[in-house]
């Protein structure tokens, strides 16, 4: 691999296909060959542009002068009982976030992060206790994948994504659609779209914009709450955008045929668990084409809530089953291993501070 000075050079990774066609077009070089780069770079896995044999030598070594290849490091790699591998990634100013990869028979699930800590504050969450340190870029965001996929076996190979690691990702806008687009271009990443989710707290506007992208990646919504005092408790954002106007933009939210929305509802004994926010959540879910994920709350040492138990999240599910919703409950994964949001970096930060 080459060794160039990387702080006068640009990270290949995360060059978007149109801004690599503007630089091709600057050098007078035909469009077609962004193709044949980025198919070296992401199918063949090469990282040394002197090896890409039917590219010129003079493009190559323009190629050279101005991109260089880094990702995240792995820092650490815990392997949960349940097969599940969570990794502590170091990005280049030393700043860690987290990935967790998730096997099961059909799939193997990578769950990534957007942003270093986050601002938005959610009383369940670790993450938040961080506050947001930065956000990531879309190079940091591809990279968790390629880094991973890199040191896993052919067979372990990461064929689903989910946006749920630390960080809102559309509070990290247009890096999150940078990446999805390297991620889902056949050119690059080539992920299927259906294979993509991105998780929101519901910010409201920005997901009106990212209907926009057209990227039909599919929307997880974290909701956590049957009505509004309860989710401002939760979700502070909740005051911004309340539960009405959340749900009245996943109605109006353009889904491919066959789609859905996925609910997510993380369950905590005594706060959002009854039968009454289990009516209520069906009441307001009526008319909107989705799945239910629910969560019994994953607890750590500091948190002011606990998992309902299972008697109560059975009883939850059914009811929203009887109402004809497809209700499923998640059990978390890597538990043993700190696996709720953010609880390995915040551990990182207690024992490293920087
Ligand atoms: S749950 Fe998500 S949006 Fe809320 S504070 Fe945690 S990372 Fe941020």
């Amino acid at each position: 691999m080459n060794s160039p000075d990387t702080s006068k050079t640009q990270n290949f990774f995360g060059t978007s296909e149109a801004e690599l066609k503007e630089i091709f077009s600057q050098w007078n070089v035909e469009a077609y060959r962004v193709h044949q780069v980025f198919t070296w770079v992401y199918h063949y896995h090469c990282r040394d542009f002197s090896e890409m044999s039917n590219i010129s030598k003079s493009l190559r070594s323009q190629l050279a002068e101005r991109f260089h290849f880094s990702l995240p490091k792995v820092q650490q790699r815990t392997h949960s009982k349940d097969g599940s591998i969570k990794y502590l990634m170091e990005l280049n100013d030393g700043a860690v976030v987290e990935c967790v990869w998730m096997p099961s028979e059909s799939r193997k699930t990578l769950c990534l992060s957007t942003q270093v800590g986050c601002r938005l504050n959610c009383s369940f969450c670790l993450t938040a206790s961080l506050g947001l340190k930065r956000n990531l870029t879309a190079c940091e965001i591809i990279g968790q994948h390629i880094a991973i996929n890199e040191e896993l076996e052919e067979k372990d190979q990461i064929t689903n994504v989910v946006f749920m690691g630390m960080g809102e990702p559309l509070d990290n806008y247009g890096p999150v659609v940078d990446a999805l687009r390297l991620m889902i271009s056949p050119e690059a990443m080539k992920v299927s779209t259906r294979k993509v989710t991105v998780s929101t707290s519901g910010l409201v506007e920005k997901m009106k914009a990212f209907q926009e992208e057209n990227l039909h990646i599919n929307l997880a919504i974290s909701l956590n709450a049957s009505d509004n005092v309860t989710r401002d408790r939760l979700m502070p954002i909740n005051k911004k955008y309340p539960i009405e106007v959340l749900i009245d933009c996943l109605k109006k939210y353009p889904l491919k045929p066959q789609r859905r929305h996925t609910i997510e509802y993380v369950l905590l004994e005594g706060i959002n668990d009854s039968d009454e926010d289990a009516q209520r959540l069906a009441k307001w879910l009526q008319g909107v084409p989705c799945k239910i994920n629910l969560i019994p709350f994953n607890a750590f040492d500091s948190a002011e809530y606990r998992p309902p138990s299972d008697q109560r999240v059975l009883k939850f599910q059914n009811y929203l089953i009887e109402q004809n919703f497809s209700a499923f409950i998640r059990k978390n994964r890597a538990t043993d291993i700190l696996g709720a949001c953010g609880q390995l970096a915040t551990q990182v930060e207690v024992g490293t501070p920087r």
